[in-house]
């Protein structure tokens, strides 16, 4: 649970870049106070993620710590958007079509992995973190079917038609969504 907890903070990555997107093509209301603060809860966890391990009472510190830092941003922007981005319109997807299969937390580190590598970003630096702390880092680990993954990951943009993000209005074809899955080893 501490895992999933950290990687729940570490997606606040993609779910800024997806409000900044969303600030520059939908002129988006942006606060960069909630920005920061959402960046700052990722910072902490990435830093400290030597820390994350289980039985370890700091493990416990920086996850909470880092969770209300992230909380607070989302109280600061009046709306769940600095610490939620298209990684979880992917974890959303992933609760109806494959319901109780794994924790918000580990759907979301995987859908950050995807996410950044769409948004160019250092998706290897966000992978091998989430090994580092325990969170999974490929499909098998969340026990989910990789034909039912897929599904989520081209249909999910349509969930929240309010929250622009990385993919767009129309979602990823299912050829774009499997070659990502590949490209990044989460398939
Ligand atoms: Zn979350």
């Amino acid at each position: 649970m501490l895992a999933a907890g950290c990687a729940d903070v570490i997606s606040n990555l993609t779910a800024v870049l997806d409000w900044k997107l969303a600030h520059r093509l939908k002129a988006e209301e942006y606060s960069s106070f909630a920005a920061v603060l959402a960046k700052t809860a990722a910072d902490q966890v990435l830093e400290n993620r030597a820390l994350i391990r289980p039985g370890l009472e700091e493990a416990a510190w920086v996850t909470v710590k880092s969770l209300v830092v992230s909380g607070v941003s989302m109280a600061v922007a009046g709306s769940s958007r600095p610490a939620s981005g298209a990684e979880h319109l992917l974890s959303h997807a992933l609760d109806r079509i494959a319901p109780g299969a794994a924790m918000h937390g580990e759907q979301v580190g995987i859908g950050t992995i995807l996410m950044m590598q769409l948004h160019g970003g250092d998706w290897k630096m966000v992978r091998d973190a989430l090994k580092e702390i325990g969170a999974p880092t490929t499909v098998k680990e969340l026990n989910i079917p990789p034909k039912r993954f897929i599904e989520a990951l081209t249909t999910c943009h349509t969930l929240r038609p309010d929250r622009y993000t990385i993919l767009g209005e129309s979602g990823l074809t299912r050829e774009a969504a499997e070659k990502l899955c590949k490209a990044t080893g989460v398939l």
